[in-house]
């Protein structure tokens, strides 16, 4: 098994998730004791919120990039982002390591596109439904991207910022996400991604009218794909 670098806590809601599930993965497929080899760099979500707010990427990315380089140099045979958001800066962080980074476009393009899915609603932060980052690259894979109407993409981020990442799950947000999706269902998405790490704390797989695409799950699943690879 390889080790897998995780850049974490942004939010450390959605990274407990990851580890969850990086060890159930390992424990389904390889039994009795077996658990992942992880390395975790988990930073001040604080800090990166900061520079989000003041458009300082660069310097988030800066910082992601350093800690990504430390993660290599303690061992770390692959670098997972665990946020949607943060790989605005995915460059950035590839271009500070020799290992590769398992970008989580990459990861949802592939399960949408081996699943038959070719129109898909992308529900994440403002940043990730209004930037080309992420949608872009989904489309360069041959993706047909549909995001919310300005006002739910404001419910969308407000929700994940101010309830999910600190723990907080509403049902009246659980409705709110739910009444989005119905609305991307009627312009013509097969499917809704969950193009934020955390948003899988609020919606189960059954918890829409759509198939549910959850980045945080496919991400890890892909990373345990490529750590345990003969
Ligand atoms: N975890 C979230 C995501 O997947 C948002 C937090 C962040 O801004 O990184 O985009």
């Amino acid at each position: 098994m390889k080790t897998l670098g995780v850049l974490g806590g942004m939010s450390w809601e959605s990274t407990a998730v990851y580890y969850r599930l990086f060890n159930q993965g390992v424990r389904a497929r390889l039994g009795g004791q077996h658990s992942a080899k992880l390395l975790l760099a988990s930073v001040d979500f604080a800090e990166i919120v900061a520079r989000q707010h003041a458009g300082d990427w660069h310097g988030a990315g800066q910082q992601l990039a350093e800690l990504a380089a430390g993660l290599q140099n303690a061992g770390a045979d692959a670098i997972l982002i665990a946020t949607n958001t943060m790989h605005k800066v995915a460059e950035q962080v590839q271009a500070a390591i020799d290992v590769p980074l398992l970008h989580i476009g990459d990861v949802v393009a592939d399960a949408l596109l081996a699943a038959g899915v070719h129109r898909a609603g992308l529900l994440g932060t403002r940043y990730t439904m209004e930037q080309p980052f992420l949608i872009d690259h989904l489309r360069q894979r041959g993706l047909d991207i549909l995001v919310p109407d300005a006002d739910a993409r404001a419910d969308v981020h407000r929700i994940i910022f101010d309830e999910l990442c600190q723990g907080e799950v509403n049902n009246v947000s659980r409705e709110t996400y739910q009444r989005i999706i119905q609305q991307l269902a009627a312009d013509g998405a097969q499917a809704v991604i969950l193009g934020c790490t955390e948003i899988c704390l609020l919606l189960g797989p059954n918890d829409a009218c759509l198939p549910l695409y959850d980045t945080a799950a496919l991400h890890v699943d892909a990373g345990l794909n490529w750590a345990l690879q003969s």
